[in-house]
């Protein structure tokens, strides 16, 4: 089937055709005759590099409306926003932040661009363009098992078919264990299939060889340079290809690229002086260094604009190898001629845990580069004691089945307070039916696997693991008791209404639990003889949204020494102190270190002051932003005057918006 038979106007076909796109993939084909052109439901379960992108065009074109292309990471969007916006008189918007555009603005796009949160937080404000939609995609829909974003996704899709029950749901999966499941969730066709436009090998690397699944084995001697090192070296040298080494930390990433500068001397010149001139840490000093000879690391520390150019160079083979940590493989399109998984175990914070099989197929995914590569090639590094365990596990095994999380007092507690805020449910029967339309509600009814146990990992028919009693009910019902005790909801009888409070902490988009701290401690900050820019920033750093940064042991004492000296500037008793102290010292640095950055500090003095790189000031900056508008609006609720607390929340805000980290 070629591009030019779909029913599309030639215009699209033209720039299909312009991109090399005439004749479509086996996996399109199949969406295609699924109904994909014509409106129907589809699910695409299909390996990463086999075509999802078009899948996803071809429905959106052909819808009758505006479409939303629903993305995990704000990361994902400009991609996905600059492949879209190429199309021929196709206007894209793209909503990720709190800033970037209004709701009228969006009703205007022919394609918006969205993360699942920012369309939950519309579909909370009322946005009137999620009501038009006639079309909705969900990249990486898979993820709905991810802790956080999985429950906002599945509580928004199911508002989403509440509120435009005819939309054309499209959701773009990995290959996963249970992908049937998904699809009789959603009403959809499901496409599934393990073709890829190239060849993938897969195998372990133990004892000097890569050894894989098809009986061949490729001698590569570690020596002692690392078995990382030598399996990058050798495909290198030996057969002029590119290597994506997955690592499991920062630092890991940087020390083997900084070894492997002594193999290649490749010189991109052009792309390590753009990194050179704009390096302002010694991380990005160090980035350029390798780069020059033809080695990157990347990972969630590099400024977005490094990570870019990291991404472009090895896309348009200028680099040899990427040193990379586990965040690469989600999403970004950087084939290589061979995938190295050097370490299939990362720290949780508490000890080393496995990676999911269905992670590191996403680092395998990565391997062949279509037209260029005969093949891809990718392994697994394993000790010699553990070669049949790491083959078992990650090259012979399917991927985990998806499951919901729905069930837990986190998802639930702002799930159910922006259900009723936001006009869904007004009792908890009503609660009940619309979580009854989730993805969790449809695997109690199905089990896990919903498909008759495909999985083949022991898993098969078996039930979620919801806790003793198995429902969701007994966790509606806690949380409806503790938004009832912090005045959020209102319960009289069967009925339940949010207060003003409680419709607030819905529309600002924050966790109750948020919410409610926030507003005891704008209750403490209303009697402060000093409030300051570190009165507000540690407020909002004080809070579960706000992930803060860690203190370091030979740092606890500076830090709390600030805590002393600044007493009076801070909402919490330093004196009499109430809580997690250790914990509490992150947010103060957290908050201290905003406001060097509010001061207009820059990047290299924030990176040898506290230890941060770029990508964690920006996280902690966008955050603050949103928290900070977030509290604003909440010194409305208090019953104290705080129009100067407000002011300097502004004056604040105002002075982080306009750093550019
Ligand atoms: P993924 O499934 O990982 O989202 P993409 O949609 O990004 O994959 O496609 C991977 C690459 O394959 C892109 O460069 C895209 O242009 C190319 N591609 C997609 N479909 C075709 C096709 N039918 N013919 C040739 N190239 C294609």
């Amino acid at each position: 089937m070629d591009v030019a038979d779909l029913p599309l106007d030639d215009k699209f076909v033209a720039h299909f055709e312009s991109q090399g796109v005439e004749e479509l993939y086996p996996t399109q084909v199949a969406a295609v005759e699924a109904g994909v052109c014509d409106g129907e439901r589809v699910l695409a379960a299909i390996p990463t590099a086999s075509g999802k992108t078009l899948v996803a065009e071809l429905a959106m074109l052909t819808a009758d409306g505006p479409a939303l292309y629903v993305v995990p990471l704000r990361a994902l969007a400009t991609e996905k926003f600059e492949e879209f916006d190429a199309l021929p008189g196709v206007s894209v918007g793209m909503a990720t932040g709190d800033f970037d555009a209004t709701d009228e603005d969006l009703a205007e796009h022919d394609v918006v661009v969205a993360t699942s949160e920012k369309v939950d937080s519309a579909i909370r404000n009322g946005a009137n363009w999620v009501a038009a939609l006639s079309c909705v995609v969900v990249d990486e829909i898979h993820l709905l098992d991810a802790e956080g974003r999985g429950p906002t996704l599945e509580v928004t899709i199911a508002k989403l078919r509440r509120l435009t029950p005819d939309v054309q749901l499209v959701g773009l999966s990995a290959t996963v264990g249970n992908a049937r499941a998904i699809a009789d969730w959603l009403d959809a066709a499901l496409v599934a299939s393990d073709w890829r436009p190239v060849d993938l090998k897969t195998g372990v690397y133990a004892d000097d060889a890569m050894r894989f699944s098809d009986g061949e084995v490729r001698r590569v001697p570690a020596g002692d340079r690392g078995a990382a090192r030598a399996l990058a070296s050798d495909v290198v040298e030996g057969e002029d290809g590119q290597c994506l080494v997955f690592v499991n930390s920062r630092r890991g990433a940087q020390d083997l690229a900084s070894t492997l500068v002594d193999e290649f001397y490749a010189t991109p010149a052009d792309v390590a002086e753009e990194l050179q001139s704009t390096a302002r840490t010694a991380t990005g000093v160090e980035l350029a260094r390798c780069v020059a000879h033809g080695v990157a690391f990347h990972h969630a520390g590099l400024a977005s604009e490094q990570r870019r150019v990291v991404e472009r160079a090895f896309r348009d083979r200028d680099l040899k190898v990427i040193v990379a940590t586990p965040t690469l493989a989600a999403g970004v399109n950087v084939p290589a001629r061979r995938v190295v998984v050097r370490d299939h175990e990362r720290w949780n914070g508490s000890e080393m845990e496995p990676l999911s099989v269905l992670e590191v197929h996403q680092m395998f995914g990565r391997a062949g580069r279509p037209h260029l590569d005969p093949y891809g090639e990718a392994v697994v590094v394993a000790e010699s004691h553990e070669v049949d365990d790491v083959r078992e596990r990650y090259v012979d095994a399917e991927p985990e089945p998806v499951r919901s999380k729905l069930r837990s007092q986190r998802a639930l507690r702002t799930h159910v307070l922006a259900s009723v805020a936001s006009g869904f449910a007004d009792s908890r029967a009503a609660i009940l039916e619309l979580l009854d339309e989730t993805f969790y509600a449809h695997q109690r009814r199905e089990g896990v696997d919903g498909d008759g146990g495909e999985t083949g990992d022991g898993d098969a028919g078996g039930e979620v693991d919801d806790g003793e009693d198995g429902g969701i009910d007994d966790v509606v019902d806690e949380v409806l008791t503790y938004l009832d005790a912090v005045g959020m909801l209102a319960r009289e009888g069967q009925s339940v209404r949010a207060t003003p409070l409680g419709d607030l902490v819905s529309r600002v988009y924050v966790d109750p639990v948020t919410g409610a701290s926030v507003v005891e401690a704008l209750e403490r900050a209303s009697t402060l003889p000093h409030v300051t820019a570190l009165t507000v920033l540690e407020l909002v750093c004080d809070t579960r949204d706000m992930p803060t940064v860690y203190v370091r042991d030979d740092e606890a004492g500076q830090v709390s020494d600030a805590a002393m000296r600044r007493r009076d500037e801070l909402a919490r008793d330093v004196m009499d102190f109430d809580g997690d102290y250790q914990a509490w010292l992150d947010s103060l640095k957290t908050a201290l270190l905003l406001e060097d950055v509010a001061d207009g500090m820059d990047v290299e003095s924030l990176s040898e002051q506290y230890g941060v790189e770029p990508g964690d000031v920006r996280r902690s900056v966008e955050r603050a932003e949103w928290l900070l508008t977030a509290t604003e609006s909440l010194t409305e609720h208090v019953d104290a005057d705080l129009s100067n607390v407000a002011a300097v929340i502004r004056e604040t805000r105002d002075e982080l918006v306009a750093v550019d980290v």
